[in-house]
């Protein structure tokens, strides 16, 4: 695009707040917007919005300064759109027990504070695993006790919608995330709105931060708004806190958004704005490398459990991974394969994403001791294995270049409102680095954590000793 008639192939950086006026008191016009202010009007922000528009096939885009600013903007413009026709008692929240855990405080949080009630539904494969750890009940029941404190519904997105139309209600705001941070369940987004349509539901937002418009376009698949935390994926480097929202149609609701970010002022700066577009150049490279890493990496995790399980009998956890659950790869947009060969010899690809969880049960020690000792040993195995980690970065975040792994109970657990989160889960976010190498690293790591568990924690890990390294 040559904004400014430079033909500068790269899109200048335009750091400018303001902008002069001709003698006619005219402002300068942009691709259709005039200048005057760089709140709501940037070129480098414009740039960076329509390549993501471009990207998501929508008919508008926002950026703003976080994720979470973006989610912001959809519950405050779905609200002030819908409210004109619908009276407020009558309308709720629909949101998802699986889901990045600050997105749904915030959606809690929000809702309460104006009186809005939040109904919650489960993914279309609710707790498929944290539930089943064979080897400690107790852990087990704790788990789902947990569960349902932090609001496990039991309830489809489907029932929800219906049984609340029923009674007369509307879903201002449907919150969909799928598949949902850390456990990565899913939810069918096409069916999903389909019966959102149905009941009549004023807003569907999915937040594709993990799939990103290489994977998956939520809005052809029929959603209103599509959300991104862009500090992850879309920017892609680690560098930048951004986030974003793009409309299927440029109506109420979304001039209501932008209204927000108008007056409300989360808007990104320019700089950033320039790193984001730099990210994007290579969105395709790296989500494509990422997630065919991330496969192969799933399934030889898997065999390694599976192999601790045959040789000593101990039930050591679950890999978890959108990729190995059935169901979701219909969904994912299909790819041309160019130079390689699809295993069956298609010429068509989908991809599933670079994030994956390990999930540890407690297969350490004795599952007689206290509850409170196992759970303290699994914690501490999970802490050690993420930072015994040379080449995977123990950090949080995702979606960058370089590989992270993350103990999700220990980031999301102090302080919170109670979230549901296993204890023995460790998110990995599979960088650009070679595969090999990060499957040698999460091996090594495995077994000095266990070696710890072993000197420095007193704990008997004889029956793994005998595995072949
Ligand atoms: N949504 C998802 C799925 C996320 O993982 C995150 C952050 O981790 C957010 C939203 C919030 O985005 P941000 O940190 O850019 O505000």
């Amino acid at each position: 695009m040559d904004v400014d008639g430079t033909r500068s192939v790269v899109p200048p950086i335009y750091p400018s707040t303001t902008y002069a006026r001709a003698h006619d008191h005219s402002l300068p016009n942009l691709g259709g917007r005039d200048l005057c202010y760089a709140r709501p009007d940037n070129p480098s922000v414009r740039a960076a919005e329509e390549t993501l528009c471009d990207l998501e096939g929508g008919a508008d885009c926002a950026l703003f300064s976080s994720g979470m600013a973006a989610l912001h903007a959809a519950l405050e413009g779905s609200m002030r759109a819908c409210v004109q026709s619908t009276a407020r008692d009558d309308v709720f929240v629909a949101a998802p027990t699986c889901a990045y855990f600050a997105v749904r405080f915030r959606i809690l949080e929000w809702c309460a504070s104006r009186n809005i009630e939040v109904v919650s539904y489960d993914p279309d494969l609710p707790f498929s695993v944290y539930g089943l750890d064979p080897s400690t009940e107790e852990v087990r029941e704790e788990s789902e006790a947990k569960a349902r404190r932090s609001g496990y519904a039991g309830k489809s997105l489907r029932t929800v919608l219906r049984e609340q139309r029923d009674v007369g209600r509307r879903a201002m705001m449907v919150w969909i995330e799928s598949p949902a941070n850390p456990g990565w369940d899913h939810v069918d987004i096409q069916s999903a709105v389909d019966a959102a349509r149905r009941c009549d539901a004023f807003c569907v937002c999915v937040d594709a931060t993990v799939t990103t418009p290489i994977i998956m376009n939520p809005l052809a698949l029929g959603a209103d708004l599509v959300m991104h935390s862009a500090t992850k994926y879309l920017n892609g480097h680690g560098d930048v806190v951004a986030g974003a929202l793009v409309t299927r149609v440029e109506d109420e609701t979304w001039r209501c958004v932008t209204h927000e970010r108008k007056l409300g002022g989360a808007t990104l700066g320019a700089f950033d704005a320039y790193l984001l577009s730099r990210g994007m150049r290579t969105l395709e490279l790296r989500v494509k490398r990422q997630s065919t890493t991330a496969i192969w990496l799933a399934n030889a995790m898997k065999e390694f459990i599976d192999k601790v399980r045959e040789d000593t009998g101990v039930e050591a956890g679950v890999v978890l991974y959108p990729g190995l659950v059935p169901g979701f790869a219909k969904q994912c947009k299909e790819h041309d394969v160019d130079d390689e060969c699809t295993p069956d010899g298609s010429t068509k690809r989908t991809y599933h994403g670079g994030m994956m969880s390990l999930c540890f049960y407690d297969f350490l020690g004795s599952k007689t001791d206290e509850k409170k000792v196992r759970v303290e040993r699994l914690v501490t195995f999970c802490r050690m294995f993420a930072t015994s980690c040379t080449i995977w970065t123990c950090a949080t975040s995702l979606g960058g270049f370089e590989s992270l792994i993350e103990h999700r109970y220990s980031v999301e657990e102090p302080g919170s409102m109670d979230p549901f989160i296993p204890f023995g889960l460790l998110r990995l976010s599979v960088g650009l680095e070679d595969r090999r190498e990060l499957l040698k690293d999460l091996k090594s790591a495995f077994w000095r954590a266990l070696d710890h568990m072993r000197k420095q924690e007193g704990v008997n890990v004889d029956s793994l000793r005998s595995l072949d390294k």
